[in-house]
């Protein structure tokens, strides 16, 4: 491979992993190069916070390991966060005003992790504010390069949102700015961006990253995932996020480190893919139907089985997810009183004026939003009405997964009804947004891991997404899946116009 720095950005994860190994490539001109195109590319909006420094320092002491032959996995690999991973090196927003300069004496574990195995980071980059939304519209932080919160353009079209919350880890990767990139996934952070940019990316079991670090939204839900190129490279990475972090995140499953590479090469001959009839309804818009269906027929050449299933509760994961989530939103926030972290209102009379000041100046519309419903749904008198309901559905909701998967071993449909929607078209409709989520809230409700895999492409030029359901732990198993169809297709291949 004759590596000029020209080429760099096109070499997937694994390839650059190896470039670096080979000395092909010093992890210094590596870093160079990713922070020159981050500039280029400011437009984008991307990047709330770089600092050169601090990542040409990590590259140095990683090119050190290198040149003896030392190193981990990910030695002098660059990587940029979602700005939702707390950071000692670079402020931390979580893409709201109430954080807008804060720095965390501490890393997140995913990001101690990565870094423990030689990635340096970039920086970090822009989402929904406290990860809430599905178009990154929600960012209340000025990007680099810009005076204003900017909406994030989806880089196939620029007329249109890249998705979110994870938006702008998505754009990240598909614009080539980086060869992965880590995201968050709540109800479909992770799997909805990817899937409108035309990224993959996985989801794994709840439990398997730690959430120490990980500015809190929906405790129950929220799990860390990489987001990058292909399948191969997204197993390379989940190896290193996840691990054991008992001490720090109670709900850190006690499992050893897994090598999520291990599965790929396996064949799927005789695989059990189960369609969920109620992942095919009338909401799903007729581009998103033709990809996935050909995806289907891709499996079965190489060797697949389609198994018609049931997921008879879809439909209410979207009421469930939207009483569970805002319920914990409305608690976890709580810690914003302007006393502990961040934004402080200037002026007040006492301390409720304070509190008050500080969480009306501080918060976003749609987090206000949040706090409301999650506040209402878990006070006295609603509480059984609402909450304890959802829970019962939301128990429900994972049986029906258990039922599904005596008849198949994955689960396959859309990752989103349509493909990405233009800038603006939702922003003023909640309720609309709620609704897009509806195929990624199920896997989300039952701790189940899922993935986004480019399937081809609709209207408007715009990427169509592949959604891969594992059972529980099945996370090397997924990713394989995921791998043979990229061995078979191209889509994931593709890159936007201009990038
Ligand atoms: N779109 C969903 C929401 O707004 C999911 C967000 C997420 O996964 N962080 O809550």
């Amino acid at each position: 491979m004759n590596l000029s720095t020209g080429e760099l950005h096109d070499l997937s994860l694994v390839e650059l992993a190896n470039a670096l190994r080979q000395r092909k490539v010093s992890a210094i001109e590596a870093a160079q190069h990713f922070l020159a195109r981050a500039k280029t590319h400011d437009a984008l909006g991307v990047y709330l916070a770089r600092d050169e420094a601090v990542t040409l320092d990590q590259a140095g002491a990683a090119d050190q390991l290198l040149a003896k032959s030392g190193g981990g996995k990910l030695e002098g690999v660059p990587l940029a966060h979602k700005d939702i991973f707390v950071t000692k090196d670079f402020v931390t927003t979580a893409g709201s005003r109430m954080l807008r300069d804060y720095r965390s004496p501490f890393d997140a574990t995913v990001v101690a992790n990565l870094g423990r195995e030689g990635a340096v980071t970039l920086g970090k980059l822009n989402c929904d504010e406290f990860a809430m939304g599905s178009s990154n519209e929600n960012s209340a932080v000025a990007p680099m390069g810009h005076a204003q919160p900017t909406p994030v353009p989806n880089p196939w079209n620029t007329a249109h949102i890249p998705g979110g919350s994870s938006g702008a880890s998505a754009v990240v990767v598909a614009a080539r700015l980086a060869p992965a990139t880590t995201g968050t996934d709540t109800g479909g952070s992770i799997r909805q961006p990817a899937s409108f940019c035309g990224i993959t990316g996985i989801k794994p079991s709840y439990g398997r990253a730690s959430r120490y670090g990980m500015v809190a939204f929906a405790s129950s839900l929220d799990q860390a995932g990489p987001m990058a190129r292909n399948a191969q490279d997204c197993a390379l990475l989940l190896s290193s996020i996840c691990g054991p972090d008992l001490d720090r995140d109670s709900t850190s499953l006690d499992l050893p480190v897994e090598d999520f590479s291990r599965l790929l090469g396996d064949s799927l001959q005789g695989l059990r893919i189960g369609v969920p009839r109620e992942f095919f309804g009338d909401g799903v818009a007729q581009d998103v139907r033709v990809a996935v269906e050909a995806a289907l027929m891709q499996y079965e050449k190489l060797g697949a089985r389609r198994v018609p299933i049931s997921l008879p509760r879809t439909e209410l994961s979207i009421p469930v997810y939207y009483i569970i989530a805002p319920a914990e939103a409305s608690s976890n926030l709580g810690r914003f009183d302007g006393v502990k972290f961040g934004h402080r209102a200037h002026d007040y009379k006492d301390l409720q004026d304070m509190y008050r000041k500080t969480r009306a100046e501080g918060f976003g519309d749609e987090v206000k939003r949040r706090i409301m419903i999650g506040t209402y749904v878990l006070s006295h008198g609603y509480y059984d009405a609402y909450y304890l309901q959802a829970q019962k559905i939301r128990r429900m909701l994972a049986d029906d997964f258990q039922q599904a998967f005596k008849q198949c071993d994955v689960i396959a449909g859309p990752v989103a009804p349509t493909v990405a929607w233009k800038i603006g078209e939702k922003s003023h409709d909640p309720v609309a947004n709620y609704l897009a989520d509806i195929f990624t809230l199920p896997a989300s409700l039952a701790g189940l891991p899922g993935m986004s895999v480019p399937a081809g492409f609709g209207a408007h030029g715009l990427p169509v997404g592949l959604q891969l359901i594992g059972n529980y732990l099945q996370e090397a198993k997924l990713l394989n899946v995921a791998h043979q169809f990229q061995l078979a297709t191209d889509f994931h291949t593709r890159k936007p116009q201009g990038f």
